[in-house]
This record gives C-alpha cells, sequence and structure tokens, in this order.
C-alpha cells in the first residue's frame, strides 16, 4: 500500500494528516477540520468517535497522573484533604486541557494504523504518491 502503517503513525503524532502528510488538520486546540486542507480526506467521518476516545484516554490519565499520587500525599498527611481535592480537579482539567491535542493525535494514530486502508490514499484506484 502506499502509505504505510509507520508513515501514518508518524505523521499523525506529529499532528499531520495520515493521507498525505500536510499540517493543518487541527481547526483549534480541541478540534479538527471537517476535511484535511492538504487533500480533502474527510477527518469528521469518526468525529464523535475520536473525541470520545480522546475524553476517555484523558480521564484515565488524569486518574493515573493527578488523582492516585494526590490520594497518596493526603494518605501520607503530606497534603491537607481540601486541598488535595483541590489539586486533584484543577490538575485533572489542566491536564486534559493542555494534553488534549496530544491524545487526539493518538487517537488518530491508533484508528488510522488499525485501519490504513481506509486512508484515500490507499484504495485502490487512487493516485500513488
Ligand atoms: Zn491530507
Amino acid at each position: 500500500m502506499p502509505v504505510t502503517r509507520s508513515q501514518i503513525a508518524h505523521r499523525t503524532l506529529t499532528g499531520r494528516c495520515p493521507n498525505c502528510g500536510r499540517f493543518g488538520i487541527f481547526k483549534n486546540w480541541f478540534r479538527l477540520h471537517p476535511a484535511c486542507p492538504g487533500c480533502g480526506m474527510q477527518l469528521e467521518k469518526e468525529e464523535s468517535g475520536f473525541y470520545f476516545g480522546t475524553t476517555s484516554i484523558g480521564y484515565v490519565l488524569a486518574i493515573v497522573l493527578v488523582i492516585i499520587p494526590v490520594c497518596i500525599l493526603v494518605v501520607l498527611d503530606k497534603l491537607g484533604m481540601w486541598l488535595g481535592v483541590a489539586i486533584g480537579i484543577v490538575g485533572s482539567l489542566l491536564l486534559c486541557t493542555l494534553l488534549y491535542p496530544v491524545l487526539l493525535c493518538w487517537v488518530l494514530m491508533l484508528y488510522y494504523t488499525v485501519q490504513a486502508d481506509e486512508l484515500p490514499a490507499n484504495r485502490p484506484g487512487s493516485d500513488d504518491e
């Protein structure tokens, strides 16, 4: 196939279109453009799935990286309970917000490496690069 899985992984993890490798698939911090500005590939076909997956990974990361360490500190009496709660809430929100585009790239990477034949460039009859 014209676009290999390792190319797809490299492109999506650097925030580029999996199909043509161009930058600019992000409309803003939290959203993708409906289609790639370079090749026109539909990016919103699985939109709800992408965003749902990204939010889920964000929750899991927040629990592992913020909530659990804060709980341990509270249990060990290194941190007051209400301060711990406040840090947990603010920290989780910040983590999810700051990492959102990175996580979205991971979800795109997972989706398109698993379904590499779904890319327009990999469909039979398309122009090879
Ligand atoms: Zn593209």
